[in-house]
């Protein structure tokens, strides 16, 4: 017996003929590129989502450069992070000429803190950013708060929260503009590369529209310089395939969480503050025996891994800036401290009861 940290075989048998029939479509139909089947997939996320405009991309990282390419965040702008986040988050901001301020987490739910955000703020300050990081909402409340007292921007990173609610809102349409990646593991993923950004606003939708497609909205007028980051068509279809069943997986993550949270013993488990639904991309224990714990598991042939090994001001690119360690003592604990479980929805609760069983024997 072994548990693959994710099984992406298995969700593909489970669904193979809808997956090889669109894939088939697309061949067939000879359309590589753009075309109907990337506009109906842009039409059924944003139906799905509940906003106006929906802009596929090619990956989750270009999502964001080119959302806050469209806000014209760029050279001498400073753009609000978590400091527990992937690099993506912080790369964005640097690759658009702006320069990241990490701001420590919460350590129960793990998102920016919002008490630690104004005191980062400056004149640059243009954006924030919250990450509602392994599918928890981040503090949205507050966050938009201070956006309105500091006039800043809010992009939601939601690459890991297809689907997640925060006071009866989906994430993705509180702030200005947010972005999703549909890398394969994501809880909708595709079979390669791709990104999506939404948002209700008509001209912001325009704009990353037009930066993602050479500047051109119609073919050679070319109003501003893009670049090519379409959604491919391929993925297109195959993201369509499976946004029916994205419901069903989500519910399943939750059922596995709840098997996790029973069943685990004295250890600190995820939480769910009221009135937010978590998606569950990971479910991320936190123990001080986490390294032990971790090579029990591999032991045994199960699947777990760090989300993620070290804040982002402490990444080697990131040397440069010279981040004291006091301001971000949340985030480095959890480095040291976290573990993500297996929790891909066609896991069944045997397995779960394995998992547990070999953690709580550590734990005693
Ligand atoms: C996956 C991820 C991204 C980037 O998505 P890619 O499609 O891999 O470029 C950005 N932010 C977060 C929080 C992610 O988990």
């Amino acid at each position: 017996m072994s548990i693959p940290f994710v099984d992406l075989k298995a969700q593909y048998e489970s669904i193979k003929d809808e997956i090889d029939s669109a894939i088939h479509s697309v061949i067939d139909q000879t359309s590589f590129i753009g075309g109907k089947v990337v506009r109906s997939f842009e039409e059924s996320f944003a139906a799905y989502i509940g906003i106006r405009h929906c802009v596929g991309v090619a990956n989750g990282t270009d999502a964001i450069e080119i959302a806050l390419k469209a806000l014209g965040i760029g050279t001498g702008d400073e753009v609000i992070v978590p400091a527990l986040t992937w690099i993506s988050t912080g790369g964005a901001v640097n690759n658009v000429g702006a320069k990241p301020v990490f701001i420590d987490v919460m350590e129960s739910e793990r998102t920016i803190k919002p008490a630690f955000i104004e005191e980062k703020i400056t004149k640059r300050t243009k954006a924030i950013i919250p990450v509602h990081l392994y599918g928890l909402p981040a503090r949205m409340d507050e966050i938009m708060r201070i956006a309105e007292n500091h006039d800043l921007s809010v992009i939601e990173d939601c690459a890991q929260a297809h689907g997640a609610v925060y006071k009866g809102k989906k994430v993705g349409t509180i702030g200005d503009i947010a972005t999703f990646s549909f890398f394969p593991g994501k809880n909708l993923g595709a079979y390669g590369d791709a990104g999506a950004i939404i948002t209700n606003d008509d001209e912001l939708a325009k704009k990353c529209r037009m930066l993602s497609n050479q500047g051109q909205l119609t073919k050679h007028h070319h109003k501003m310089i893009g670049r090519n980051s379409r959604l491919d068509t391929m993925q297109a279809a195959i993201l369509e395939a499976k946004l029916p069943h994205l419901d069903r997986w989500t519910a399943k993550r939750n059922q596995l969480a709840k098997w996790y949270d029973e069943k685990l013993k004295d250890i600190k488990k995820p939480v769910t503050p009221e009135r937010m639904k978590h998606v569950f991309h990971l479910y991320v224990i936190q123990s001080e025996k986490r390294d032990r714990i971790m090579d029990a598991l591999r032991e045994v042939n199960i699947g777990c891994a760090i989300h993620y090994p070290k804040p982002l001001p402490f990444l080697d690119c990131y040397d440069y800036r010279g981040d004291q360690k006091r301001d971000f003592l949340i985030a480095e604990k959890l480095c040291n401290e976290i573990l993500s479980l297996p929790v891909y929805p066609e896991l069944a609760e045997e397995e779960i009861n394995w998992v547990c069983g070999i953690i709580n024997k550590i734990n005693d």
